[in-house]
């Protein structure tokens, strides 16, 4: 049996499982960081970054939108919302709390650039 979770959630633009909030997850069985790079260009905005590492973007840390605070932007009795805004601004897909582009650049970056590597003959 496919025991896949499809359900998802969109916050600043980039996908989560809506259970667990995690980019990839595995009891869900999801994986949306192929999906979520391209909705943020990431190929394209850290190319330059990307041309001297041995970085997959596609293999990169799954982020998880629960852990940077994400909280439904109402969640009564009517059911939940499916928007999303930051526990500490209250701001929907807030651009400080949420700024993927800014914490896949900084998880790039750690990674020293290649230097030395052997003149090809
Ligand atoms: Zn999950
Ligand atoms: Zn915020």
């Amino acid at each position: 049996m496919d025991a896949r979770n499809w359900r998802w959630i969109v916050v600043n633009s980039w996908k989560f499982c809506e259970e667990h909030g995690r980019e990839e997850c595995l009891q869900c069985r999801c994986d949306y960081r192929l999906e979520n790079n391209h909705a943020s260009d990431l190929h394209l905005i850290l190319d330059a970054l990307l041309l001297d590492r041995d970085f997959d973007l596609d293999k990169r840390m799954s982020r998880h939108a629960y852990n940077r605070g994400a909280i439904p932007v109402k969640d009564g009795s009517k059911g939940r919302s499916k928007e999303y805004k930051c526990r500490t601004h209250g701001q929907k897909d807030c651009w400080t709390c949420f700024e993927w582009v800014a914490i896949v650049r900084q998880e790039v970056e750690l990674l020293s650039p290649r230097k030395g590597r052997l003149p090809s003959a």
